[in-house]
């Protein structure tokens, strides 16, 4: 098991590493996707850009993507 994933507790809202809050014992999980660094983020986008493309033959994209946000494309 890695460590390296920071979890929350949903009940005392502290922060722990392990499944389960060392303070309240109340089952701990992710407090947010933070853990992307922006090329995780890009290359993810990607990924779904050309899973998208692949499904509907390089049409019209973006049907259920979050676009708050667009990728510097050019
Ligand atoms: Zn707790």
């Amino acid at each position: 098991m890695t460590h390296d994933e920071l979890r929350r507790c949903r009940d005392c809202r502290r922060y722990t590493f392990g499944e389960v809050c060392p303070a309240c014992g109340a089952p701990t999980g992710n407090p947010h996707p933070a853990r992307w660094s922006p090329e995780d983020r890009y290359a993810r986008y990607r990924r779904a850009l050309l899973a998208e493309a692949a499904r509907e033959g390089r049409g019209t994209a973006g049907t259920t993507a979050p676009a708050s946000e667009e990728p510097e494309q050019h």
